[in-house]
């Protein structure tokens, strides 16, 4: 056997899980095919993490990392493909080999859907954000627009209006998918406009974004402004290649509560790739330390 386990995905889950099953004695894997840190080393300031009161996200996932690796983790910068289950151990096939465990601990996030326009990529981090908990504050006083219908982007869009200017909530219908107590909130918050049938066709800024171009459903086009855009039009996750052996929600999620166990003993789903109410980069560390834990006792 190669490794007593294998952690795929090298984000704030699958390091946390590292660290603490390194700190057992276990010798530990972690495959990653992305960048390490995983969504938050693409933040540009963490404020929400206790103990830091300001810390990049590329700090925080190269400290992250420097800790799991002192303690002897491996990285091997490779694709997992598929899980295969032996019973008391595991096989984890990647693209470019095959590796043999006790235990393997999913951890490999979701990913932010984005509205697909060639603007977007551009003003990433300079203006374009995923998450308004993580980089709402940057925006305070300013006037930002929200896009999306769902719980997340009206929370965020009334979380917003606590500490901005004014929020534009840009949904591409006139009905909002989240619960209707925040569809009333939101419809009754003096500060936030609604822009509704409505879609972000361009993005506009020298160098930072200034103006969110949208059409609605008569041809109309219409330019706001504002600095910040918060695209929250849903999550991706990215649990396809496990489909055989574990279960999955409709929505691609890994079925696993708070205990991160999955329907096959030995495998561990952790972080955001599992069905939870929350994904936070907390609730991604206690998922790590929780499958880790118990990953040790197979
Ligand atoms: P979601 O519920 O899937 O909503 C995504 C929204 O984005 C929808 O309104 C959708 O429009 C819109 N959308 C999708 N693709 C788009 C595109 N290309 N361009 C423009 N708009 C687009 O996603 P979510 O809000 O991230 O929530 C994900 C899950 O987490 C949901 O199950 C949600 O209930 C849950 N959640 C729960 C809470 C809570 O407090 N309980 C908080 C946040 C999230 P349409 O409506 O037209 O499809």
């Amino acid at each position: 056997m190669n490794y007593d386990i294998v952690i795929i995905g090298a984000g704030t889950a699958g390091l946390t899980a590292a660290i603490y099953a390194a700190r057992a004695g276990k010798k530990v894997l972690i495959l990653e095919n992305e960048g390490i840190g995983g969504q938050i080393a693409t933040s540009p300031k963490v404020e929400n993490y206790p103990g830091f009161s300001e810390i990049s996200g590329m700090e925080f996932s190269d400290r992250l990392y420097e800790q799991a690796s002192a303690l002897g983790v491996e990285l091997e910068l490779d694709k997992a493909e598929k899980i295969t289950d032996n019973g008391d151990t595991k096989t984890v096939k990647t693209e470019y080999g095959e590796f043999s465990c006790k235990a393997v601990i999913i951890a490999t996030g979701v990913k932010h859907r984005h509205l697909g326009i060639e603007a977007e990529e551009k003003y990433m981090g300079r203006g374009v954000s995923y998450c308004a908990v993580c980089d709402g504050a940057f925006y305070k006083g300013k006037d930002v627009a929200v896009v999306g219908g769902g719980n997340s982007a009206v929370q965020s869009a009334i979380m917003l209006s606590n500490i901005c200017n004014k929020v534009y909530l840009i949904h591409r219908r006139d009905e909002f998918r989240c619960e209707k107590k925040l569809s009333d909130e939101v419809r009754a918050i003096e500060n936030i406009e609604l822009v509704l049938n409505s879609t972000v066709q361009d993005l506009k800024g020298e160098g930072k974004l200034t103006t969110v171009i949208t059409e609605n459903k008569s041809g109309e086009v219409r330019e706001i402004s504002a600095e910040g855009l918060f695209v929250l039009v849903g999550q991706i996750p990215e649990n396809a290649a496990f489909a055989d052996i574990i279960t999955l929600d409709d929505s691609g999620y890994i079925v696993a509560g708070e205990d991160c166990k999955t329907n096959v003993e030995g495998i561990f789903a952790a972080g955001d790739c599992r069905t939870k109410a929350i994904r936070q980069l907390t609730t991604a560390a206690a998922d790590g330390s929780v499958a880790a834990l118990a990953a040790c006792n197979m």
